[in-house]
């Protein structure tokens, strides 16, 4: 059985299928450490002609997502998993996705994703079912499924057994609050320019305090918005 079930509805299901069974969730799949499945909303609608949107009452840009196929989608998704698993709006007027967000909805052993599209989703259905409104930026898309494979994408790889070990995204930017350190490879110069030395030192205790100062310094610089509270905690 699998780790975590995630289900997503949505009117693009080939945006999600491609993006989605490659590299390591691809791996998560293939390893059973997680079930992604994907539902065509349009396949629950009861009209002729599997409509799912229409005007909006009282006027306005575009068309509305109808309540009735999202809901007998969610519906059909409760009966197939035997629960009812926390579902997430992708929407812009969400909370806006961070780490600590990503990782604390892993608490969840089922959860489900509604893409939006078009100018909205009828609100009613919002209120009847919708767990939590999620957000990956201040900014408009034109649907919420590239941003439900970016929550899938930050959550996959903090499941247990996903990467090669837990350090790999503990020591990653925003885990801790900080920005990661920069890091280096072959060759040890390059047009130029050197390593720094203490990385070729083989000093452990030196290459972790290096490393400590280099994640204040770059969290400093580059996104002094960051908790300052996280950063004083690492320095004493
Ligand atoms: N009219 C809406 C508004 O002004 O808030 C925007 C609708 S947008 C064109 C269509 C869908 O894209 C939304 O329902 C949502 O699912 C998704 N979407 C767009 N921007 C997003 C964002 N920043 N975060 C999450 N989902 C987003």
């Amino acid at each position: 059985m699998s780790e975590i079930n995630i289900d997503v509805m949505t009117l693009f299901p080939e945006i999600c299928q491609s993006t989605m069974h490659l590299g390591v969730v691809g791996r998560a799949i293939k390893g059973k450490i997680i079930d992604l499945k994907f539902y065509q909303i349009r396949d629950f609608s009861q009209s002729k002609h599997k409509k799912v949107d229409d005007s909006p009452f009282g006027g306005g840009n575009g068309m509305v997502m109808m309540a009735e196929p999202i809901f007998r989608a969610f519906e059909h998704i409760c009966s197939v998993r035997s629960t009812r698993p926390r579902l997430i709006f992708m929407s812009p007027k969400g909370r806006v996705l961070t780490q600590k967000i990503a990782k604390n909805m892993l608490e969840n052993k089922n959860i489900a994703f509604l893409c939006g599209r078009y100018e909205a989703v009828d609100e009613r259905l919002i209120e009847e079912i919708v767990d939590d409104q999620i957000s990956i930026g201040d900014y408009v898309l034109t649907g919420g499924e590239l941003p439900a494979m970016v929550m899938i994408d930050a959550m996959v790889r903090m499941i247990k057994g996903v990467l090669a070990s837990d350090k790999c995204f503990e020591e990653e930017s925003f885990y801790n609050g900080m920005l990661e350190h920069p890091q280096y490879t072959r060759p040890r110069v390059w047009r130029d320019r050197n390593v720094p030395e203490v990385l070729l030192s083989g000093n452990h205790k030196e290459i972790k305090k290096w490393k400590l100062e280099q994640n204040l310094k770059s969290t400093l610089k580059l996104r002094p918005d960051l908790k300052q509270d996280s950063l004083r905690a690492k320095i004493f």
